[in-house]
């Protein structure tokens, strides 16, 4: 089972720690500093919804914009129970982050309601979306603060998302506002391939890295925690490149096969069983304690955040460990792996393809285009291999780690944005 409790350090703690570590080293100026220390806004709303039941419940809902100095804020909503204002506060300053590395014109913002979705009807969670996005009001907007899927939000969300706020303007203006939020379904603005963008940009980032080792993915043998989006897509696309899946944990359940599980008929098999991969028949089911610890050439955790810790940072086998989720290891774990010279391409360049992709999607709402799905692809592949590029140039530079060095790429650029605006009045 997935690790959802709180150990050692928050969220928060661990991102503001990542921070800190490449601010000595840039010894980065004292002013600008203290500004990216703290998020811009932290939104609170708790709104009331009449469920199926006849009953009126009310829900806690969260939006945190941490910095907008080179853009809009920008990322996106959890469905899940444990969102709470610390881990939307750093989730946020991750995007901050994540959408500077890119070289994206936004800043960060992350949110989400406390809730299991899985316990809700549909026609609850159209309610509660909606209700929701009501809430938020102009705190959201499409040159303001652009929402995107998360973990358990889907497109149909975003879409409902997107109605509602047009729905609160003008007719004649709709169109005006149909990039206020980004991943919806293709039909309703979505982009062609953002359901993928996160997967693929994963397996792009271990591309280049094998590249680098002057080794082939082909033939290596992975283990994924997660099997939402992100952790199907991932392995959709590792399967194209010839790697093996030989575990798989969600949150029901760990199965391993060292022969190879087949992500397709794994997908059709949990679409079929409420998207849980438990019961799994052709793989075995092991302790999810052991999951970490299997061997293997390469880790990829897709699922929640503070997975690796102190407690099984030492387990690890993998030589890479590709960040898919937010903040899978925290402050103890990193240090123990970065002692045992494991790799780790970090969260926010390894799965930086979901947002880049939502910033294509919102330029083809924006200039009312349709981006064919090859473009997004070759978009993504020039973005996240320019991106990767320069965090390797940052890492021989510093000497340092690759999650620091992606901080020192990220943190820089948002910098010079400080000293070129200045501090109104
Ligand atoms: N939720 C995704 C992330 O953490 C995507 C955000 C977006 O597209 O705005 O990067």
């Amino acid at each position: 089972m997935i690790n959802q409790l709180k150990l050692g350090t928050s969220l928060y703690d661990n991102v503001q720690h990542q921070f800190n570590k490449a601010a000595e080293l840039i010894n980065l100026d004292s002013g600008v500093r203290k500004i990216l220390s703290v998020p811009t806004n932290e939104i609170v709303v708790h709104f009331p919804v009449k469920l199926d039941s006849g009953e009126i419940q009310v829900f806690t809902g969260y939006r945190v914009q941490h910095n907008n100095a080179l853009g809009a804020y920008k990322g996106g909503l959890r469905y899940h129970e444990t969102i709470d204002l610390d881990a939307a506060k750093a989730l946020a300053t991750w995007m901050t982050w994540k959408t500077s590395l890119a070289g994206l014109p936004y800043g960060g913002a992350k949110g989400g309601i406390k809730l299991d979705p899985a316990k809700y009807s549909m026609s609850d969670l159209e309610k509660i979306t909606r209700r929701f996005t009501f809430a938020l009001g102009d705190n959201i907007g499409p040159e303001y603060d652009i929402p995107a899927p998360d973990v358990n939000t889907t497109a149909q969300m975003m879409a409902w998302m997107a109605d509602t706020y047009m729905s609160t303007k003008s007719p004649n203006e709709r169109s005006k506002y149909q990039h206020v939020v980004t991943g919806k379904p293709v039909e309703a603005g979505g982009l062609e391939g953002r359901d993928r963008a996160t997967g693929y940009g994963v397996v792009e980032c271990l591309k280049q890295w094998a590249r680098d080792k002057g080794v082939a993915l082909k033939g290596m043998k992975y283990i994924l925690q997660g099997f939402g989006k992100v952790g199907f897509w991932t392995a959709h696309f590792m399967r194209h490149n010839g790697a093996i899946l030989t575990a798989v944990q969600d949150a029901s359940a760990c199965i391993h096969n060292p022969d190879g599980i087949d992500p397709d008929r794994l997908l059709s098999y949990s679409k079929y069983n409420k998207n849980s991969i438990k019961d799994y028949p052709a793989a075995a089911e092991i302790n999810g304690n052991l999951f970490f610890g299997l061997p293997c050439d390469i880790c990829i955790p897709a699922a929640m955040g503070n997975q690796i810790t102190e407690s099984n940072a030492s387990n690890i086998q993998a030589k890479v460990i590709a960040e898919g989720a937010n903040g899978p290891v925290d402050i103890a774990g990193d240090q123990i792996l970065i002692d045992r010279g494991i790799e780790i391409i970090p969260d926010i360049l390894c799965n930086s393809g979901g947002v880049i992709a939502s910033y294509f999607e919102w330029l083809q709402n924006r200039n009312s285009e349709a981006w064919t799905i090859t473009e997004v692809l070759k978009g993504l592949e020039v973005k996240l291999t320019d991106a990767y590029s320069r965090v390797k140039s940052r890492m021989l530079e510093y000497n340092t780690d690759w999650r620091t060095a992606a901080y020192i790429e990220s943190v820089l650029r948002i910098e010079k944005a400080y000293k070129q605006w200045g501090i109104f009045p």
